[in-house]
């Protein structure tokens, strides 16, 4: 199995999956970087997996159903999405050649988003980032909080397939909320070493995230200590405390 992540606009990724000559494409917010790799080792998509309406994960759909006419689309049953001709939903199963996802709903960042999960693999969109999470455009704390919850009960090797490269910025914010937290130190300069080097910083771990993430980890003491103090009142209750300290991240500036 293959992994790459191919870089769209300023810090988005669009996924290939690779296994013998089966190929996934994950997102493609832009077709020039799927149809360039494509064009590259002459191999072809079996199938285009969205998650969310967003134009920067979606954009490329209709030049590479004109490239590859008949391509099948999975994605969330919204008609804000052109192009899906196989619409899935929470606990719906996808087959594609060799890979097997369970379809979750996780709402937050927009109400119909959707991840999948499978091959010890997710993909999920702008729900999840290393070191953070979505912003709340359409979905409540609840929703997005509920939805966090379900993707942190992924086994802990779950390698994370994001769809921005933001960790850097999320690391900045996770270490004011969380400044004694080994993992989160480690995982920060690991992630600067891996951009010096022009690297992604993705896929991440299930299991690295829920030890460094500060929206996985809201039931933590210090971290729901750090929500209290910079939103006094906030925090006695999780879904309160969540929504605090997403609030806070969407005012911070490193
Ligand atoms: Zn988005
Ligand atoms: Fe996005």
């Amino acid at each position: 199995m293959r992994l790459t992540p191919l870089p769209a606009f300023s810090d988005n990724y669009i996924w290939l999956l690779d296994e013998d000559d089966a190929r996934l494409v994950v997102d493609p917010g832009d077709a020039a970087p799927v149809l360039a790799a494509c064009e590259a080792d002459g191999r072809a998509p079996l199938a285009i997996l969205l998650t969310h309406h967003h134009d920067d994960h979606v954009g490329g759909v209709p030049a590479l159903l004109a490239r590859w006419p008949g391509l099948p689309v999975y994605g969330p049953a919204d008609p804000r999405i052109a192009g899906v001709d196989h619409p899935v939903g929470d606990g719906d199963r996808v087959g594609i050649g060799p890979w097997r996802f369970d379809v979750l709903a996780v709402p937050g960042h927009t109400v119909s988003h959707i991840a999948f999960h499978g091959s010890g693999l997710l993909f999920c969109g702008d729900t999840l980032f290393s070191l953070g999470c979505g912003r709340l455009f359409e979905g409540t704390p609840r929703d997005m909080l509920g939805s966090l919850d379900r993707l942190a009960a992924l086994p802990a090797q779950t390698l994370v397939c994001c769809g921005h490269e933001y960790t850097l910025a999320n690391a900045a914010f996770a270490r004011v909320v969380d400044p004694d937290n080994p993992a989160l130190r480690r995982r920060q300069e690991e992630a600067i070493a891996m951009r010096d080097r022009g690297l992604p910083t993705l896929p991440t771990t299930l299991g690295s995230e829920r030890d460094g993430n500060p929206f996985l980890r809201i039931d933590v003491p210090a971290v729901r200590a750090a929500v209290a103090a910079h939103a006094p009142g906030a925090a006695d209750d999780r879904i309160e405390a969540f929504a605090g300290l997403r609030r806070w991240k969407d005012g911070f500036r490193a």
